[in-house]
């Protein structure tokens, strides 16, 4: 017996959007969309061609002058009454948010609720939207800056959080004067399709967000279109380096937000307790595919094998199932090919010495249907090693002791990655210390996923992008910036 398939009888029809047009079907390549807790379709879609995205773009720069001209307050309203929807309309998004990619269902409330948030924060902003004047040199004059939307972005987005990726970046780009074409993930399409009736309800003039749903050769055709003024790519770094190639083709600015292999540093002195489950939520969250969850601990050695005890006690109880059932804290691995991946990646890591505490092997019986992992604690990995420092992507959290507190900092910025960090510690001075020395966009103390929050920038170094999304960075991404210089003398 496998679990619930989702009845996709409610669900949208549409996955083109296009001005005032929409289509269940583009002109492209088909796909099926599998649902990762059954394995099974739950339906066929035809993508979008390079015709179709021609005519997305056509239709974003048409509705463009109007949609920057328009005052701040009227953007503001309409992204205000867009996340009134949202929030109105969490209870039909949820089914879909499962669907598309097996999250779990009561995780969707939240998902929507964050939604709604960006387009309050950023609705904020759009009636702010100021300049600045300079005091010259080499006067007399009068000089100004003055911030102006890019035209049109083209938004493509991963499988892992669609609706979350999408909305904080639709957000800020609009809320300044840009208009958009959105791509919806071949592996999880639902939930963005949803927003766009939200889109449409809420009353955005035809053209300001429009909508291509596809795969890789979709994002390639947005990527090299010369209508498009600036990509922002969420995703992996393979992709990330195929896009900027073809960007340099137009010299189009991309916005990285990539992938991660997040630190979490327990110290000795820190509340055991709250660090154990904080430290096993980066293998439940998203189960484990969450760009920036914390998957590789590292833990004072002092306190070494409590910390490893108690983390594989707690993982006992997380329940992993179907998706759709309220008591569900993890659900599947989005495909048959990222599960024999991690599970390779896991094998690697035991012949390598890494010390297999739980977890290990796919599930079976009732999740045998569906691609099932389970929380995998691994210790004594040594640090070189590919689990170290490689992203995986699942449930697998990799621990590594250290001895001092500049071993700590040495190890967790030891990797090519430079997305998250989470300190664990009861000492303030030593907080900030580490905090000032990694090597990471984000960096939380005693904390885990409260700064995913819109009002405060998100984004890596290194290998994990360049740019920030939220906060007034987030909206300053979407902006150029036009220098007026007045001569006075004249
Ligand atoms: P992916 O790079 O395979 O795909 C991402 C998107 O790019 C998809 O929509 C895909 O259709 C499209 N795409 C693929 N090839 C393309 C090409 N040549 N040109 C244009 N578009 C193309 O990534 P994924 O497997 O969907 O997502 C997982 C990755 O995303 C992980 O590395 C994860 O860490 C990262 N991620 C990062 C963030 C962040 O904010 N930093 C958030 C979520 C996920």
């Amino acid at each position: 017996m496998g679990f619930q398939h989702p009845d996709i009888s409610q669900f949208p029809e549409h996955s083109l959007v296009i001005g005032d047009s929409r289509a269940s079907a583009g002109n492209g390549e088909t796909f099926a969309h599998v649902y990762p807790a059954t394995g099974k379709v739950t339906r066929e879609f035809r993508g979008a061609s390079a015709e179709d995205v021609d005519r997305a773009v056509a239709a974003a720069k048409a509705a463009q002058p109007a949609w920057r001209a328009l005052p701040g307050d009227k953007r503001r309203d309409l992204m205000f009454r867009l996340a009134a929807i949202i929030e109105a309309e969490a209870s039909a998004m949820s089914p879909l948010l499962t669907a598309e990619n097996g999250s779990i269902l009561i995780a969707g409330g939240h998902m929507s609720a964050d939604a709604a948030q960006k387009f309050r924060y950023y609705g904020g902003w759009a009636d702010k939207i100021d300049g600045r004047t300079v005091s010259t040199w080499g006067g007399p004059a009068h000089d100004y800056v003055a911030y102006e939307p890019f035209g049109t972005i083209g938004i493509i987005v991963p499988w892992n959080g669609p609706l979350f990726a999408a909305t904080m970046v639709m957000a800020p780009a609009l809320a300044v004067g840009n208009c958009i074409v959105l791509k919806a993930p071949e592996l999880a399409p639902w939930s963005i399709m949803k927003l766009m009736e939200h889109v449409q309800a809420a009353g955005f003039p035809a053209g300001v967000v429009n909508l291509v749903t596809g795969g890789p050769e979709v994002g390639e055709a947005m990527v090299s279109h010369p209508g498009i003024d600036k990509i922002e790519f969420i995703g992996s770094g393979a992709t990330a380096r195929k896009i900027l190639a073809s960007a340099a083709e137009t010299l189009k600015p991309v916005g990285l937000e990539l992938g991660g292999k997040s630190a979490v540093l327990v110290f000795a002195d820190a509340n055991l307790q709250d660090a154990a489950k904080r430290g096993l939520s980066g293998a439940v969250s998203a189960h484990g595919q969450g760009c920036v969850n914390g998957t590789r601990l590292l833990v004072e050695r002092s306190i070494y094998e409590p910390y490893i005890q108690m983390v594989t006690a707690m993982s006992a109880h997380v329940k992993i199932g179907d998706p759709f059932q309220m008591d569900t804290f993890m659900g599947p691995i989005i495909s048959e090919t990222s599960l024999n991946r991690i599970h390779g990646m896991v094998q690697k890591a035991a012949s390598l010495g890494g010390r297999v505490l739980t977890g290990g092997e796919r599930l079976g019986g009732d999740h045998a249907e569906g691609y099932y992992y389970p929380i995998t604690v691994l210790a004594d990995v040594e640090h070189g090693t590919e689990l170290a420092q490689q992203e995986v992507f699942g449930p697998v959290l990799a621990i590594t002791p250290f001895d001092s507190e500049e071993e700590a900092i040495a190890l967790a910025n030891g990797t090519d990655y430079g997305l998250g960090a989470y300190i664990h510690t009861t000492n303030l001075a030593r907080a900030h210390r580490v905090a000032n020395q990694m090597q990471a966009g984000q960096v939380q103390v005693n904390g885990s996923g409260e700064a995913m929050t819109p009002c405060v920038p998100f984004g890596g170094m290194k290998h994990s992008g360049h740019g920030r999304l939220g906060g007034i960075e987030g909206l300053r991404e979407f902006q150029q910036v036009r220098n007026v210089w007045v001569n006075l003398n004249g």
